[in-house]
C-alpha cells in the first residue's frame, strides 16, 4: 500500500471523553470513528489490526480442535424464554420487534442459540466431545460505554462452546481452552493471568477471567506474584500436562475484586508476594454443566441407551477490546508499538523526499515490489513531507520495522531499523530474512 492512497484520517482533535491512551491513539491514528455512543466504525488501519488479532484467535481455536461456524447477530426471543434468561438478562439486552410483531434481540452472547443447533443435530454420545465457536458482533446496552473500543455497546467477540458427556470430560475441554487462551494471548504479545472469577448472568461454578495488567484497567486484581512466573512452555497438550497446568495455576492466589477477601489474601499470600493492581479482562471462560442443556432439552443417548444431558462450557475472547488492550499494554509516550503478530503492516519504507528526490522514491518502489513478491505486507510512505513529519506519523501508526531510504542508503543497501533500536545497513536479501523470521 502507498501511504498517499491509504484512507488514514489522522486527527489532532480529540473528544473530551477520550481519557485513556488507547482511545486517544486509535482516534488520532484514524483507526476508528465513533458513530454513536459505544458504537464504532472500524476504518482501514483499525480493521487491519483487528483482523490480524481475529486470525491469531482463530488459529489457536482450530489447533485445539474447535470448529468454526457463524451464527447470526439477531436471535429470536423464544429460545431465551425457554432457557429462562429473557427476563434475567435485563437492560443490557437490546430487544427488537420485527414487522410481524415477533420479539427478537441482538445477541449479547450465544449459549441458547448454540444449544438449539446442537440439540437438533446431535443425538448420540458417540458424537461427543465437540467444541464449536464463532467470531461475531455482539450487542450489550452497557450503561456506561467508555474507553473507546474497550467497553462498547457493539463489539466483536470470539465465543466458543464445549459439549461433553460428563463433568470429567468437560473439565478436559475446559483445560484445553484454558491452555489455548494462554497461548493465544502470548502470540498477541500479552501476558494474561487467569483469575478465578464470578460467573455472573452466564451461571455455573467454574470460571476464569484472563486479565492483562494495565493501569487503566477496570478490574482490580489481587495475586501472588509467583503466578507471573509460570511458563506456559512447560506444558503440552497432553491430558495430564493440562491438568498439572491448571493445578499449578490454581495453587496460587489470583482473584478480581468480586472474589477478593482481605482475610484470605493475607492468609494465603506472604506480604512480600502480594500484588495489588489493575487489569483489563480480555477473556473469560465458564463451565456451567447443564444450566442451558436441561431447560432446552439438549440430550444425547448414552452407552446404556438412557438420556444424558450435555455438559457445556462457554469461552469468550474480546477481539475488538484486544485492539485497545494491546495498545494499553505496549505504548510508550506517544508511540504505538504493535507486536509483530498484529501490526497493520510488516514494514514501512520511508524515503527522504526532500528536494523532490525522485531517485529515493524510485529506489523505494523497487524495494516495495521486491518485498511484495515475498508476501511481505509493506507500506510505502510516498507522501511529500519532511522526514521529521514522517517519523512522527509512523510513531503513531506503530509498524515495528522501517526501511529508511536516504543518505545512509546506497543502490543496493538500505538503512533498516527496528523501532527503538539502532539501525543497520542491509541488502534486500538480508532485510527479507529479518522480516521473515
Ligand atoms: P466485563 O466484566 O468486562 O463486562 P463480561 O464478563 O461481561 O466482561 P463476557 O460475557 O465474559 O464479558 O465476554 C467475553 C469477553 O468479551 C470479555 O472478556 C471481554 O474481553 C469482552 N467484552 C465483554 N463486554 C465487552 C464490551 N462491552 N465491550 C468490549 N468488549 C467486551
Ligand atoms: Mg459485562
Amino acid at each position: 500500500m502507498f501511504l498517499s492512497k491509504l484512507f488514514l484520517p489522522i486527527t489532532k482533535n480529540l473528544p473530551s471523553d477520550a481519557k485513556i491512551k488507547s482511545h486517544q491513539l486509535m482516534l488520532r491514528a484514524g483507526m476508528i470513528k465513533q458513530s454513536s455512543a459505544g458504537i464504532y466504525s472500524w476504518l482501514p488501519l483499525g480493521l487491519k489490526v483487528m483482523k490480524k488479532i481475529e486470525q491469531v484467535v482463530r488459529e489457536e481455536q482450530n489447533k485445539i480442535g474447535a470448529q468454526e461456524l457463524l451464527m447470526p447477530t439477531i436471535q429470536s426471543a423464544d429460545l431465551w424464554k425457554e432457557s429462562g434468561r429473557y427476563n434475567d438478562y435485563g437492560e443490557e439486552m437490546l430487544r427488537i420487534k420485527d414487522r410481524q410483531g415477533r420479539e427478537m434481540l441482538y445477541g449479547p452472547t450465544n449459549e441458547e442459540l448454540i444449544t438449539d443447533i446442537f440439540r437438533s443435530s446431535i443425538k448420540s454420545y458417540k458424537a461427543l466431545p465437540q467444541m464449536l465457536y464463532h467470531i461475531q458482533w455482539k450487542f450489550r446496552d452497557e450503561i456506561r460505554p467508555r474507553f473507546g473500543v474497550m467497553r462498547c455497546r457493539e463489539f466483536f467477540m470470539k465465543d466458543a462452546y464445549s459439549f461433553d458427556l460428563n463433568d470429567t470430560n468437560a473439565e478436559i475441554s475446559y483445560n484445553k481452552m484454558f491452555f489455548s487462551y494462554l497461548k493465544t494471548f502470548k502470540r498477541l504479545g500479552l501476558q494474561a493471568i487467569p483469575m478465578s472469577a464470578d460467573t455472573g448472568p452466564i451461571g455455573g461454578d467454574l470460571s476464569h477471567e484472563f486479565i492483562i495488567l494495565a493501569e487503566t484497567g477496570e478490574s482490580k486484581i489481587y495475586a501472588d506474584k509467583n503466578i507471573f512466573n509460570i511458563n506456559i512452555e512447560n506444558y503440552d497438550f497432553e491430558k495430564e500436562s493440562l491438568k498439572k497446568m491448571r493445578t499449578d495455576y490454581s495453587s496460587l492466589y489470583a482473584v478480581t475484586d468480586e472474589k477478593f477477601e482481605k482475610k484470605n489474601f493475607d492468609k494465603e499470600v506472604p506480604k512480600k508476594n502480594q500484588v495489588m493492581t489493575k487489569g483489563i479482562e480480555v477473556g473469560h471462560i465458564f463451565y456451567f454443566g447443564d444450566k442451558y442443556s436441561d431447560p432446552l432439552n439438549c440430550f444425547v443417548d448414552n452407552q446404556d441407551g438412557k438420556k444424558n444431558s450435555i455438559k457445556m462450557g462457554s469461552y469468550g475472547i474480546g477481539v475488538s477490546r484486544l485492539v485497545g488492550a494491546i495498545i494499553e499494554a505496549k505504548y510508550e509516550n506517544e508511540i504505538m508499538k504493535w507486536p509483530k503478530s498484529v501490526s497493520p503492516y510488516d514494514v514501512v519504507i520511508i524515503p527522504s523526499l526532500s528536494k523532490n528526490n525522485i531517485e529515493n522514491l524510485t529506489k523505494s518502489i523497487k524495494i516495495y515490489q521486491y518485498l511484495k513478491k515475498q508476501n511481505i505486507d509493506v507500506l510505502l510512505d510516498d507522501v511529500d513531507e519532511s522526514m521529521s513529519q514522517k517519523f512522527k506519523k509512523h510513531d503513531l501508526i506503530g509498524v515495528p520495522y522501517q526501511i529508511i531510504v536516504g543518505s545512509n542508503s546506497t543502490d543496493t543497501k538500505f538503512e533498516f531499523k527496528e523501532v527503538n533500536s539502532a539501525s543497520s545497513i542491509l541488502s534486500l536479501d538480508e532485510i527479507k530474512l529479518k522480516l521473515k523470521n
